[in-house]
């Protein structure tokens, strides 16, 4: 399939690195709930960064224990997430950890271009569900240069962590860019010229996934550090 080499299988993911992924998503989320929420008291209607703690809160509840496979640990998120967020974000959030489910269904372990596929899936369901396109000033302008820088990345024989760092640097500056737009999707869209100057509160929440993302990339033997936790916000 992919035309890029997954070295040795030093970079697989198990179920183990997925639940420690969704635990930093949540912690992150934790950590920038004011931030998320206070961006959409500027263009929405308040509540994005509470929707979002109690979802990955539920999430962080109902992760299964032991030997589940990567699959179970994002289905477990999904209906955690599609149960407890609520509002827009939560069924599109919702959908795209079930599609990534689907996508590893049955893997034990996920090589770079399993993840790859994964986001992909994660993208579509999103794009699927909400309508949204690139420059509607929604998560879409975050997640989808993420995943293309990913995909670059890879194919450019770039390791599954420098690759995930490529995404969360393309998703922070894809949530920079909503700044001056006019919102197409969601309730910012009722302001018209009004949400011009304000981030997207989506488009953060996206990018934060990808830092969670980055952040859990197991370390090679004799390498040090390499995550890109304190990038946060830049
Ligand atoms: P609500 O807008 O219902 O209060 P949230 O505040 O939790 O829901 O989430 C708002 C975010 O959802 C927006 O910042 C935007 O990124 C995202 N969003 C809204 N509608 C869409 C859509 N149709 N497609 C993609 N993302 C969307
Ligand atoms: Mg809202």
């Amino acid at each position: 399939m992919g035309g890029w080499t997954v070295t040795g299988g030093r970079d697989a993911i198990d179920a183990a690195a997925v639940r420690a992924f969704i635990q930093r998503y949540a912690a992150l989320i934790e950590a920038r709930r004011e931030e998320l929420t206070a961006l959409d008291a500027a263009i929405g209607d308040a509540d994005h960064g509470t929707n979002m703690d109690r979802g990955l809160k539920k999430a962080l509840e109902r992760l299964p224990e032991g030997e589940a496979l990567p699959a179970n640990v994002l289905k477990s998120t999904a209906m955690a997430l599609l149960s407890h967020v609520g509002g827009a974000a939560g069924p599109l959030y919702g959908t795209a950890f079930l599609r990534a489910a689907r996508a590893v269904e049955g893997l034990p372990a996920l090589s770079p271009e399993d993840v790859l596929r994964a986001f992909q899936a994660a993208l579509a369901g999103i794009e699927e569900r909400g309508k949204a396109a690139p420059g509607d000033k929604t998560m879409v302008d975050a997640f989808r240069p993420a995943v293309e820088a990913l995909e670059t990345a890879l194919r450019s024989d770039r390791s599954l962590e420098e690759a995930l760092q490529a995404a969360h640097r393309a998703a922070l500056a894809g949530s920079e860019a909503t700044i001056p737009l006019v919102a197409k999707k969601g309730r910012a869209s009722y302001l018209g010229e009004r949400a011009r100057g304000h981030r997207d509160p989506g488009s953060l929440s996206a990018a934060l996934l990808f830092q969670a993302a980055a952040g859990e990339v197991p370390k090679k033997p004799g390498e040090d550090g390499g995550q890109i936790g304190g990038a946060a916000g830049r």
